[in-house]
């Protein structure tokens, strides 16, 4: 049996791989990674008993309530924990760029990553890939549409295009005017999906599809223009591939991110997460996505490829939303915050993760300057 870390496991992701993990009985959870959600991770580790738990902060009480688990704290700790647990699969489900310093890490140390952390390939690129090729690790997406085009894309022919598709999230039916004055509670209303709030609010501004091309493009080493994006609002069609011949295959199921998760923790098996697809009780559709009422998936090809632009890209996305959600910028000034950091970030090829770290650095203080002109108007 694999042993398995899962890095941020009170997240939404985290949760659902527990989930998955705690039904399916395939894996040996040998050790678990939180920030702050104490509660959370005391059920966790009392339900599923993994041998070694990393957390942000110190955890004194949980230490004392299990006195068998070995305790890690700190981003060093969490690093720690897993170069001590030294397991075969490592799920990389925490948010943000500490996702990368953790993934590099894993490269070292598993023969699988699962990888939900958008930033490891965003911000990491080519850096992380390299440390992937060098130490063969077997890398599966758990993004629901990258994990549809891993499951559709055949050995022996090469793909002419690739589909992702989007929600629209939840002002795709606004017109561009009315977006101006859209509150932090109505986009965080998404229509299908259950998740964190950015990646909901990421859903409504297309940054989150923006970030799945970027991601596309490194994981499978396609060029943007050849990489679809439609509107699929019920969620049930998440991507697809089209070949040369004239056929498209297109990956249908439940929005459900159980599926992608089992689908990469199991690899090359499909272990049951699930009712059978009813083809008759929903609608299979697509739509075009008006890039003009998108600006920042516009954006997002334009910049692919261009590190230090993807980074900026990222970086001023996570300044701007919190600036949304605390109502000093509107909704629309999203994008603004965005272009303007990628705009002034110094054009430059980063080498390995301390590089990187800087350019996130330097891109949220360009973020915040351009957040300071947009509250004051
Ligand atoms: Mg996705």
């Amino acid at each position: 049996m694999k042993s398995l870390v899962v890095l941020g496991s009170t997240g939404s992701i985290g949760r659902q791989t527990l989930e998955v993990v705690g039904s399916q009985k395939c894996l040996k959870l040998v050790g678990i990674s939180f920030g702050h959600n104490t509660r959370i991770a005391e059920r966790q580790i009392s339900y599923l008993k993994p041998r070694y738990v990393a957390s942000l902060k110190r955890e004194d009480s949980l230490k004392r309530e299990f006195p068998d688990i070995k305790f890690f704290c700190g981003a060093e700790g969490i690093e720690e924990m897993l170069r001590t647990a030294d397991p075969d699969y490592v799920m990389v489900g925490v948010p943000g760029i500490a996702g990368l310093r953790y993934s590099l890490v894993a490269t070292e140390i598993a023969s699988r990553i699962c990888l939900a952390n958008k930033e490891t390939l965003v911000c990491g690129g080519q850096i992380f890939l390299e440390s992937v090729k060098k130490n063969r690790v077997e890398l599966l997406p758990v993004d629901s549409e990258h994990s549809a085009v891993f499951q559709l894309l055949e050995q022996w022919n090469k793909p002419r295009r690739i589909l992702i598709t989007a929600s629209g999230g939840s002002v795709r039916d606004m017109d561009v005017e009315a977006l101006q004055h859209v509150s932090p509670a109505q986009v965080l209303k998404h229509p299908v999906w259950s998740m964190g709030k950015r990646v909901t609010i990421d859903s409504a501004t297309m940054v989150n599809k923006g970030l799945e091309v970027i991601e596309a493009y490194h994981l499978f080493g396609i060029p943007q223009d050849r990489i679809l994006t439609l509107i699929c609002r019920n969620s049930i069609i998440h991507g697809g591939v089209i070949y040369d011949d004239g056929v498209v295959k297109l990956h249908v199921g439940w929005p459900d991110m159980r599926i992608p998760i089992s689908y990469a923790l199991n690899y090359p098996v499909r272990q049951v997460v699930n009712k059978e697809f009813d083809m008759n009780s929903v609608s299979l559709s697509l739509e075009p996505l008006d890039e003009k009422k998108y600006p920042a998936l516009s954006l997002a090809r334009e910049i692919v490829g261009q590190l230090s632009f993807q980074i900026a890209y990222n970086s001023a996305d996570e300044v701007a939303i919190e600036a949304f959600l605390s109502r000093k910028i509107k909704f629309t000034d999203i994008f603004k915050v965005i272009q303007s950091a990628v705009k002034r970030v110094d054009p430059c090829d980063p080498s390995g993760y301390n590089e990187v770290m800087e350019i996130d650095r330097v891109s949220r203080i360009l973020a915040m300057e351009e957040v300071s002109k947009c509250s004051s108007q």
